[in-house]
């Protein structure tokens, strides 16, 4: 392999981690070439919370403004029991002074990924390749030789590092043999995303509402002309039932009745979910990064923001083994990120996933209780959002030697 082939890293996955460590890897001098094996940037339904300590992060090269342009501030979210109102309501605001950004921003990943895509195209130093997908790899002590599939012609590139970011079904962490312990929720998560402004109508909603009904539970979260709802199909309900037009109206007009009116469905989508880690994020000069590397339940959404967090902490490292600091740095990087993906993500987004589909009244009582209990006191409310708009973690990450 000749050296001056070798001198770049090349990202495996467009989606918005991978996008993210590209831009900044660029930005920081490092050459890169992105693969995404879609034939365009895809209109990705899935996350659309983006959390203090992640906006704080963007802020360097000012993504952040970016997704709080694109998306709705969020000063508070909420529990609620959807039959009587009563509610436990999170004021973000007590985070000032922790935070430049107190608050959430329900913006759709959809939109940043074809902003970041955007935006690398401009770069005298980085490339996103669509519709080539990355098929092999092999690595020897000098780089990583790689083997795409572009417009249905093979290719083999070269490159110092390569950096998997290519989601859940990772084809990198399959080829390095790593292992994704953990275990698939058996409920499938459902969004149907409506353009009614519940907002209008519907008492005392945050941006972000989690909603218990009499036997089940569904989340609303506001965007920008839209309210996506998060809903957990009923038992013995298919797939195709449960996305069906009249499932999704008859949903909708649960949550606020209006006769003879139907609700617009603008989009749909139905999710495995599943929490899962790999054994490690880096493998010689092979490194792992968001979905590819953990998977989380979304009740909260976390996953990726953790991703976010990775590409940033990855590309430090990346950043100073290449200006000549030794490569057990990768090491920590693995130290570092796993531990955060199951102590904090983990833990917090399994007992999210589980605190809503509580269905045992008293059980639910007590979650109330408490949660009224944390959000009367700006001191508890503060400890509770500390961690689940995780900046707790970030700062947890910077400890870990
Ligand atoms: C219903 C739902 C709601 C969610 N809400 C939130 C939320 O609000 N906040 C949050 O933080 N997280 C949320 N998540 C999680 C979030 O969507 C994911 O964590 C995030 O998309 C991961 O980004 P990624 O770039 O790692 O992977 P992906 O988004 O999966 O992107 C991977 C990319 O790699 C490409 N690729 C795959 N294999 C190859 C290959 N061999 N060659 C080339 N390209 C390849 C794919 O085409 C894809 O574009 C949610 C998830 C679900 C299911």
């Amino acid at each position: 392999m000749k050296k001056k082939d070798n001198e770049k890293v090349i990202i495996v996955g467009g989606g918005p981690i991978g996008l993210i460590c590209g831009f900044w890897l660029a930005k920081k001098g490092i050459p890169v070439s992105i693969y995404e094996k879609g034939i365009k940037i895809p209109e990705d339904l899935r996350a659309s919370t983006w959390h203090p300590a992640t906006l704080d992060m963007l802020e360097e090269y000012k993504i952040n403004d970016e997704i709080i342009k694109k998306g709705s501030i969020t000063p508070s979210w909420q529990y609620r029991f959807q039959d009587t109102g009563e509610r436990a309501i999170f004021e973000l605001n007590v985070l000032e002074g922790e935070t430049n950004h107190p608050f959430r921003v329900q913006c759709e990943q959809f939109h940043i990924v074809k902003y970041l895509s955007n935006k690398i195209n401009t770069l005298d130093n980085a490339n996103l390749f669509l519709n080539s997908e990355v098929y092999n790899f092999k690595q020897d002590e000098k780089g990583v030789e790689v083997k795409i599939n572009q417009n249905g012609k093979k290719i083999t590139e070269n490159c110092s590092y390569l950096v998997g970011c290519d989601g859940g079904r990772s084809l990198i962490r399959n080829k390095l043999k790593l292992g994704f312990d953990g275990k698939t929720y058996p409920v499938l998560t459902m969004v149907a995303i409506t353009d009614f402004p519940f907002e209008d109508f519907y008492e005392g909603l945050s941006g972000v509402n989690y909603i218990w009904t009499k036997k089940s539970n569904f989340s609303l979260l506001k965007v920008p002309n839209r309210w996506r709802s998060g809903i957990t199909p009923l038992k013995g309900q298919s797939p195709e039932e449960a996305l069906s037009d009249k499932a999704l109206e008859d949903h909708f007009q649960k949550i606020y009745k209006r006769p003879g009116e139907k609700y617009k469905i603008l989009a749909r989508g139905m999710y495995q979910t599943h929490q899962r880690v790999t054994e490690t994020f880096n493998s010689g000069r092979v490194l792992l990064a968001g979905d590819a590397a953990h998977l989380n339940s979304p009740n909260g959404g976390m996953g990726m923001n953790c991703g976010v967090h990775d590409a940033i902490n990855l590309v430090d490292k990346i950043v100073r083994v290449w200006h000549g600091e030794d490569s057990s740095l990768f090491d920590l990087y693995t130290r570092q990120r796993k531990t955060i993906a199951t102590k904090y993500v983990h833990s917090l987004s399994d007992a999210n996933h589980k605190r809503m589909r509580q269905t045992d009244p008293v059980a639910r009582r007590e979650i109330m209780d408490d949660f009224k209990k944390i959000t009367s006191s700006r001191k508890l409310m503060k400890n509770y959002l500390m961690k689940s708009s995780m900046i707790e973690s970030v700062r947890y990450a910077e400890s870990i030697k």
